[in-house]
């Protein structure tokens, strides 16, 4: 059984029809990296996950929920599922470790103790135990990633969507950020990962999913999307990145 289920998918703005019939299943644990050219709809399709975008026809289901059921507690789905942006969207007014307590206790998962033991654990882990107490304005671009990763990480979520975390980075934040997301998934994390780091999609994706013109057009593990791609299009795109 998937861990995501995406049926059908199809989402439209207006007359502009973004998703035009997305299927895919993500298993457990498993690290899917989506790859495609601009506008092809891959920030669309992670936002349709956790349901940041209203669907116009099909099925997403996460843990065996119904994200579009209106039945379903979305906040409640919402707290399994962990999303990082490409412009981290940190709380600017809150230090370190209040940005990363701030879920957990607003939604009254952990106490105040509870929080603060759980962001530190989460700063060790990404290597900024010693920022704690700063404000987002006073760390790096890679800095600021890894927090908001900790952050996501705070509500022990079963998913995490990521959509292009390094793509705002100066080039020597870049290993930081993919490090902390390399740890993630060796521990057993399911991820879904929109990403133009190749290299990186090649070493940690157990899959890579090609998508152009709201369409999945190909996928298949790295190897051999990368080494071996099959449709025209893949192999346009690819030739332009690698
Ligand atoms: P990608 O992430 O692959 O670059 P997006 O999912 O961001 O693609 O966008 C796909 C298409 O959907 C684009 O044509 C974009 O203009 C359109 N789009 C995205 N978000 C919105 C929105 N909120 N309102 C209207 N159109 C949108
Ligand atoms: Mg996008």
């Amino acid at each position: 059984m998937g861990k995501i289920r995406v049926e059908g998918l199809k989402k439209s703005y207006g007359t502009n029809q973004v998703l035009k019939g997305i299927d895919m299943q993500v298993q457990e644990g498993e690290v899917v990296c989506l790859i495609g050219p601009s506008g092809s709809g891959k920030s669309t399709f992670l936002r349709c996950i956790n349901r940041l975008e209203e669907i116009t026809a099909g099925r997403v289901i996460v843990d065996d929920q119904d994200i579009n059921d209106p039945k379903t507690d979305i906040n409640k789905a919402r707290e399994n599922i962990g999303m990082v942006f490409q412009h981290f969207n940190l709380f600017p007014h809150f230090s370190v470790l209040k940005n990363i307590m701030f879920a957990p206790m607003e939604l009254g998962k952990m106490d105040a103790a509870k929080a603060r033991d759980t962001a530190l654990g989460l700063l060790e882990r990404v290597g900024l135990s010693y920022k704690a107490d700063v404000f987002p304005n006073q760390l790096s671009g890679g800095q600021k990633q890894r927090v908001a990763i900790a952050r996501a990480l705070a509500m022990n979520p079963d998913v995490m969507l990521f959509d292009e975390p390094t793509s705002a980075l100066d080039p020597e934040m870049v290993g930081e950020v993919l490090g902390v997301m390399k740890d993630l998934a060796r521990e057993g994390m399911t991820m879904v990962i929109v990403t133009h780091e190749m290299g990186f999609a090649r070493e940690v994706a157990d899959r890579v999913v090609f998508m152009d013109g709201g369409y999945t057009v190909e996928e298949g593990p790295p190897e051999e999307v990368f080494g071996n791609p099959k449709n025209d299009r893949t192999i346009s795109f690819l030739e332009k990145v690698l």
